[in-house]
């Protein structure tokens, strides 16, 4: 933790200002070690402070160390005035991304000892690229969902509505150890597969329909994501296996192509590409994929207007889908380490051919 601080220490630096305040909690989380849900961090050149209140100062003492925790009994905005006060701080940058509009115009009023400048992704960019004890609690999130992959797909059968399998993939998930979902399971049948982020309703899935089934779970703080479609019924439609093998070809080439140097808009172009060269390509609305660590989409994107270049350790998923409306949908969704030769695959589940159940 302290070598974040000490990484962050020089992108402070290097934006002028001379100490910064972290807001966001899962950058206080990932800068700290601490996971309460109400925490702000001060650093400065030779100080880092963790301001929390009662309920939670002897967790922080203990997940926290190197950072002096100071309990808020007020509110943490006048805390930070008191200790703002015996300093010689005239620049205090805080994070642009993490501060409401109402908690701004309270700084400016309690803080007026200092300059306010507001940073942009200060503490993300350091989240870019990974360490390898984040990318072993990355491989045991993905590697929970992959477990429980074949033990769902057993339970997804005709008759069975949406909700009641999707809380039964909940609980257990749950059972074999994820701290938390990572977000709401998505999880849609028939026509609804044709919605890319399609909530579990209380349809019931039907013979013939495809089962679109995208979860995350949390472990150790980082997030998993993982997206499979499966067939219900024994054969399926030329249409279906037509976009699932499309998806599945595209998903390949965009992961063939991922190594430290290469633009990750190039990866999007080259998926994109593929799904177009079938004729489906206004059916793939959305970008190939996204990094996730603390958060389940965080830098880089894998996107049409993606700047980044990608580097070894950085984690992302490659996601591409053809949803068809009133008809249905296929994505496919894996978690890969960039690193200098190419993509190491970390989901493991079955995806060279369409699953029916
Ligand atoms: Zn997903
Ligand atoms: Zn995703």
């Amino acid at each position: 933790m302290l070598e974040r601080v000490r990484r962050l220490r020089q992108l402070i630096d290097e934006s002028g200002v001379e100490a910064f305040l972290v807001t966001g909690i899962d950058n206080v989380r990932y800068l700290s070690g601490f996971t309460g849900s109400a925490g702000v961090l001060l650093i400065g050149p030779d100080e880092a402070l963790l301001l929390t209140d009662a309920r939670y100062t002897v967790q922080a003492g203990a997940e926290a160390p190197g950072f002096e925790v100071v309990t808020v009994e007020k509110t943490w905005l006048e805390l930070l005035a008191e200790l703002l006060q015996n300093r010689v701080y005239q620049l205090l940058g805080f994070e642009a991304a993490h501060v409401t509009h109402q908690q701004f115009l309270r700084m400016r009023e309690l803080l007026s000892m200092v300059e306010l400048r507001p940073l942009k992704d200060l503490v993300e960019r350091l989240r870019l690229v990974k360490d390898e004890e984040e990318i072993r609690a990355i491989r045991q999130a993905v590697g929970l969902v992959d477990e429980a992959f074949p033990w769902i797909v057993d339970r997804i059968r005709a008759g069975r509505s949406e909700r009641e399998i999707a809380l039964e993939l909940e609980f257990a998930l749950r059972d074999r150890g994820a701290e938390r979902m990572a977000f709401e399971i998505i999880l849609a049948s028939g026509a609804r597969s044709a919605l890319p982020h399609g909530r579990p309703s209380g349809k019931v899935v039907e013979k013939g329909d495809l089962v679109l089934l995208d979860c995350g779970v949390v472990c150790d703080g980082y997030c998993s994501d993982f997206t499979r479609t499966v067939l219900v019924g024994a054969v399926p439609e030329p249409w279906q296996e037509e976009i699932y093998q499309v998806v599945l070809a595209a998903q390949e080439a965009g992961i063939r192509m991922i190594r430290t140097g290469v633009l990750a808009a190039d990866v999007d172009a080259r998926v994109r590409e593929v799904i177009a060269h079938h004729g489906y390509g206004e059916y793939f609305g959305h970008s190939t994929g996204h990094g996730l660590g603390v958060q389940v989409h965080e830098l880089p994107r894998l996107g049409r207007f993606s700047e980044e270049t990608l580097q070894a350790g950085m984690v992302v998923t490659v996601e591409p889908g053809i949803y068809l409306p009133d008809r249905g949908g296929v994505r496919i969704e894996d978690v890969v380490v960039i690193r200098e030769d190419g993509a190491e695959i970390l989901t493991l589940a079955p995806k060279d051919r369409l699953i029916r159940v």
